[in-house]
């Protein structure tokens, strides 16, 4: 079974424009004015211009002469508006690929519009792979480690925790090496920088050796999943629920790593003939539906390569909130979530997403200073997420959870400053490197407190 064929409930899809919305131009200039869009169509922008650098140097001359309001964007897979701008985009996809590895340490450095797809089979032949996935790695890998994107795992941080050396253009224009040792300060900010604090041109991750995943998924009880979330954490290196809405069954998913050879699984299912079925099915007849299919799906297994094995593909396009709240808020919270949607008779059809993440030492890491449960709220984008989501996020504040900065929520400076002990650190060093605040958009000013 691979990522084609795996986890059938939630569905996605590719990025398709930026490709064509940047076709390469020779030195700084500007591409074209097509509008922008997010994968899920819900951020739009008409930007004055887009450009594209095909080296640091380009790229360097470009912002020591900009006056402008600046955004760089990754592949867009942000719901969150943290790339529109009615300034200029900045696009990396011409900087891409492995630059240098190590194959004692195991560190590699890649350009920062690499896709975390791309990075899989490259890091292979360089005998290294990532520690963890996201939920997909259609990303590029500057806009992921920039809102701390994560997969999860208890013994396993988000990207950005794996990263040990950064290259930051700043917005004017000085090139900058960070590591712990070096700028130790803006290294641990731009760790995760909401593309605020310059342009990341390369990243160094520490890696380890490649490895296979045993992927294993199958429909259990939600309440006994969480009875069991410890041990199982423990039991998979890589272990989630996704409990189902309406329902007491939970989707599970458990990743083992392995020695075993390849093995493929079921056919591929994109779950979109199931999140139909639910959507064409009243609120009130859900539950009963997914009891007696429940007891019908059959557990699966696959073997693969890990950067196979633990990302997916995602075709149908959604909304999504995300929250990490402290590990001993995870289950309380997760069952008033459920409560709420039952109750009220929320019309909403894709799983929650429930997963476990390390602590790391980045300043607004969502999992920064401490492991944390992260849990998701998905819905369709052809629909209104705002009943769903206005109904959850009040539960998420309640238990102290903090949004993931890439996905939707409400909160401005003054609550994300309670949630987040270094964002007052990371708005004085937002302001030192860019003065100007060229690369501040209207969402950005609000999360720094200057709107
Ligand atoms: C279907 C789907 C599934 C997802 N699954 C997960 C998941 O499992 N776990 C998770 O944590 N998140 C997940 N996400 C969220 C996603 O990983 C993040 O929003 C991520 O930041 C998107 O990366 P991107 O390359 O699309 O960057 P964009 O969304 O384009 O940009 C994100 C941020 O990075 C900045 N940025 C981009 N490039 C640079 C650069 N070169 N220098 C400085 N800043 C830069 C941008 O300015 C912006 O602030 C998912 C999103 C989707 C659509």
């Amino acid at each position: 079974m691979n990522k084609h064929s795996r986890r059938g409930f939630l569905a996605g899809s590719v990025v398709a424009g930026l490709a064509a919305m940047t076709r390469a131009v020779a030195g700084p200039r500007d591409i074209t004015t097509t509008a922008w869009r997010n994968w899920s169509g819900t951020q739009m922008c008409q930007p004055v211009a887009r450009f594209a650098p095909g080296s640091e140097f380009e790229l360097m001359e470009f912002l020591k002469h900009n006056k402008a309001q600046i955004r760089p964007v990754g592949a867009g897979h942000s719901f969150s508006p943290l790339v529109p701008t009615n300034g200029r985009l900045l696009v990396l996809d011409k900087m891409s690929g492995l630059i240098s590895h190590d194959t004692i340490s195991k560190r590699a450095t890649l350009a920062a519009g690499t896709r975390l797809s791309e990075s899989g089979p490259l890091l292979a032949k360089a005998d290294q792979a990532m520690f963890n996935l996201p939920d997909i790695d259609r990303q590029t890998l500057a806009g992921a480690i920039s809102t701390s994107t994560h997969g999860t795992g208890k013994e396993l941080k988000s990207l950005s925790g794996y990263v040990t050396g950064l290259r930051l253009i700043t917005p004017g224009g000085e090139l900058l090496e960070l590591d712990e040792n070096n700028d130790p300060d803006i290294f641990h900010a731009a760790r995760v920088s909401l593309g605020c604090l310059g342009v990341i041109t390369q990243i160094t991750f520490q890696n380890r050796d490649p490895f296979r995943v045993m992927t294993r998924t199958w429909i259990e009880e939600t309440e006994k999943v969480l009875e069991g979330f410890d041990g199982s954490a423990n039991a998979y290196e890589h272990f989630e629920m996704m409990p189902l809405l309406h329902a007491r069954y939970s989707l599970v998913i458990a990743h083992k790593e392995t020695e075993a050879p390849l093995k493929s699984g079921p056919e591929a299912d994109d779950g979109g003939e199931f999140l139909s079925l639910m959507d064409a099915t009243p609120v009130m007849l859900r539950g009963q539906l997914i009891d007696t299919l429940a007891s019908q799906i059959e557990p699966s297994e696959a073997v693969s390569e890990s950067y196979d094995g633990l990302a997916n593909l995602r075709f149908d396009r959604f909304n999504e909130m995300e929250y990490s709240v402290p590990l001993d808020a995870g289950a309380a919270c997760l069952r008033e979530i459920l409560a709420v949607i039952e109750k009220d008779k929320i019309d909403a059809v894709i799983p929650l997403e429930y997963r476990i993440v390390k602590g790391d030492d980045t300043w607004l890491g969502m999992f920064s200073g401490a492991p944390r449960i992260s849990i998701s709220v998905h819905r369709l984008s052809r629909y209104d997420y705002r009943p769903l989501f206005d109904r959850v996020e009040p539960i998420f504040w309640k238990y102290e959870g903090r949004p993931h900065w890439g996905k939707v929520h409400q909160l401005g400076y003054e609550q994300l400053s309670s949630l987040y002990p270094r964002l007052n650190d990371f708005v004085r060093l937002q302001a030192e490197l860019d003065p100007n605040g060229v690369m501040l958009n209207t969402h950005l000013k609000k999360i720094m407190g200057k709107s």
